[in-house]
């Protein structure tokens, strides 16, 4: 089975920054690609190493240190989404348990923002949660999403969001499966699926 991966992936401190702060882990990971420079072989030995994510067949994603910002005025998302796709991406909706198109989707390639295109998930991380959303263990680039914190419906929650154009995406919990112990929850309508024969012609 073929993996989709990432040169850039989380270090377990930046796991855990993730959710107590809630921020932005841009710069540290920054700082950490700084020292893994030079060392790419080397580094690879303290990265984890779940499922089999280098093994020899993985197919790397482009990750972008800053994949830069996308701004459009309400008026051009409107244009561009379906309505249900705004109230997600632009109003922070949620939709309904099982309800998705990538729920129970199994095929295997990347999953891009359906507000820019960034990549930001891989099959490879993607896991049966029982939640009737689409749940992935971690983001195929770590610059590629956001998460701050989110304390609408009466209870503490950390959203996440594209880096890029800002879109809502989901949340995150941490009840997902190791390596990471992350549930990201996503809305499908946040997501397009790229399947692994269209996904080098757009990188
Ligand atoms: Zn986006």
């Amino acid at each position: 089975m073929k993996i989709y991966g990432c040169k850039n992936r989380l270090s377990d401190a930046d796991r855990a920054g993730v959710l107590s702060e809630g921020h932005d882990s841009g710069r540290r990971n920054f700082l950490k690609q700084i020292l893994l420079t030079g060392a790419a072989w080397g580094a690879f030995a303290h990265l984890p190493r779940g499922k089999g994510i280098f093994a020899a067949e993985e197919k790397m994603v482009d990750c972008k240190e800053n994949p830069g910002k996308i701004e459009r005025t309400e008026a051009e998302w409107q244009e561009m989404l379906t309505p249900e796709e705004y109230h997600i991406l632009r109003e922070k909706g949620t939709e309904q348990a099982f309800s998705g198109k990538y729920a129970d989707y199994k095929k295997e390639g990347v999953y891009n923002c359906a507000g820019c295109d960034l990549p930001l998930f891989s099959s490879g991380t993607k896991y049966d949660s029982g939640s009737g959303w689409p749940s992935f263990w971690e983001p195929i680039c770590p610059n590629h999403v956001k998460t701050r914190p989110d304390r609408s419906l009466f209870s503490a929650r950390t959203e996440v969001l594209c880096r890029r154009c800002e879109s809502h995406l989901g949340h995150l919990f941490e009840d997902g499966p190791q390596p990471t112990g992350l549930r990201y929850c996503m809305n499908s309508a946040a997501l397009k699926f790229e399947k692994e024969s269209d996904s080098e012609s757009k990188r």
